[in-house]
């Protein structure tokens, strides 16, 4: 295991990681999976309390998934989709439409390339209909849309932004309605509709050169499981159609039943011209991003000449096998009748979890669907680190972002796992770990 750590730090570049600190906190060497599982090369079993990025919603290893793909491999594993078309492509387009409301489903690879397809397809559509000065976007302040340029350029999270701010695009950022932030005695919904009267001020002087304004509805997950109400949606819906501004969901994290509804945007009633997909898509099983939009837009592109068409490729767009994952994620939920499973499982997991919420360190106790969360006001630096080795060595592989700590396990997790990962947790909130 040691050789396998070496061999890993030498030839690995991590993601999202100062490679230094690799040398006295080793990456967990991970040898499969099995359901909720990380197994290491000893045996050793560690709940997977982030879902690996939040993408796994069905464990690990899920043997319907396995047999979809395998399925597929003794058919086509991948054909490019320019000048071809192919049954998992198709299939899986149109459930999607179905789901969501919106057609003509555009494939990237990861949700990065989704919010750059979502940016280029808003402002060409206004090109397209003579309008070449709406190029602008504006996003909420600590939203998060991946970190490629164009992507990054719409985010709004320093660490991430600040070293890479000579190479973007200059755009705007509104007030976030993060509930944590209204005033004493205000509530989350008076606080939202503060904030979209915010937007709305903003649109009101900008709309002429902006393309879209974009989002991740219900929760704002890269700036610490920041949950919002959903009138503000619902506002902000009513404000791009007064202004004429797309308004681009970013689902890419809470789409797929995480925030209790297939899609978080179903909570306010609201469709958004452009719907950003990806991490559940797939169960967390191959990268596969899909971006699905309004007719109206559709038809804006359609036409004799090739520049009015979409410009944009990847070279994996559409692959067959990804295809197959989702559609087979898609199966289980319909099988399973998953969404209303979730919502009594998510009702008994936050009763699991009372002892972390009113535990004496915690502050902002916080869950909506299948994501749990909390902060902790009094860690100190590298408090999401020694969070991160306390919750191992007990069993958890949990990753705190700064001061918050977040529970968004696969959808198949028990009572019973919800307590084991419920005691790794409280281990994590001893005095030696919150401040050192
Ligand atoms: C993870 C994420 C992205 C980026 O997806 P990648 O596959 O990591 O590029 C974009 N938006 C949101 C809301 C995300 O959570």
């Amino acid at each position: 295991m040691d050789t396998l750590l070496n061999r890993s730090r030498a030839a690995v570049w991590h993601p999202c990681t100062q490679m230094r600190q690799l040398e006295t906190a080793p990456p967990l060497a991970v040898a499969r999976g099995e359901g909720i599982w990380l197994i290491d090369p000893d045996g050793r079993r560690y709940l997977d309390a982030i879902s690996s990025w939040w993408v796994n919603l069905f464990g690990h290893c899920n043997p319907r998934i396995n047999a979809a793909i395998v399925d597929q491999l003794g058919k086509i594993e991948h054909v490019m989709l320019a000048g071809a078309t192919h049954e998992p492509v198709v299939a899986l387009s149109e459930r999607l439409a179905h789901l969501t409301g919106l057609g003509h489903a555009f494939y990237g690879a990861d949700g990065a390339s989704a919010t750059e397809i979502a940016l280029k397809m808003s402002a060409h559509y206004w090109r397209n209909a003579g309008q070449t000065e709406k190029t602008g976007f504006v996003s909420l302040q600590n939203g998060y849309h991946g970190e490629t340029v164009g992507a990054l350029s719409v985010t709004d999270i320093p660490l991430f932004k600040s070293t890479y701010a000579p190479l973007l695009r200059p755009t705007a950022q509104v007030p976030t309605p993060d509930a944590r932030r209204a005033a004493p005695g205000e509530s989350a919904e008076a606080w939202a509709l503060r904030c979209a009267d915010a937007l709305e001020a903003h649109l009101a002087e900008h709309a002429a050169t902006t393309a879209a304004f974009i989002l991740e509805p219900l929760v704002q997950g890269a700036a610490g499981m920041a949950m919002y109400a959903p009138v503000y949606l619902k506002r902000a819906r009513e404000v791009c159609d007064r202004y004429r501004v797309h308004l681009i969901a970013d689902e890419i994290a809470v789409g797929f039943g995480r925030t209790g509804t297939m899609f978080a945007c179903e909570q306010a009633g609201v469709r958004p011209d452009f719907v950003c997909l990806s991490k559940g898509l797939t169960g967390g099983y191959l990268p596969l991003s899909a971006v699905l939009t309004t007719d109206a837009v559709y038809a804006a592109f359609y036409g004799d000449e090739t520049a009015r068409g979409f410009l944009h490729s990847h070279s994996y767009t559409g692959n067959p096998l990804a295809c197959r994952a989702a559609l087979a994620v898609l199966d289980i939920f319909e099988q399973d009748d998953v969404i209303a499973a979730n919502r009594d499982k998510g009702e008994i997991f936050t009763d699991i979890m009372q002892p972390v919420f009113t535990h004496s360190a915690v502050r902002h106790p916080r869950r909506l669907g299948m994501i749990w969360a909390f902060d902790v006001p009094a860690a100190t630096p590298g408090f999401a680190d020694r969070f991160h080795r306390a919750a191992l060595a007990a069993g958890a592989f949990v990753r705190p972002v700064g001061q918050t700590v977040y529970a968004m396990p696969p959808y198949v997790t028990t009572e019973e796992d919800m307590r084991h990962l419920v005691r790794a947790l409280t281990v994590g909130l001893a005095p030696g770990v919150i401040a050192s």
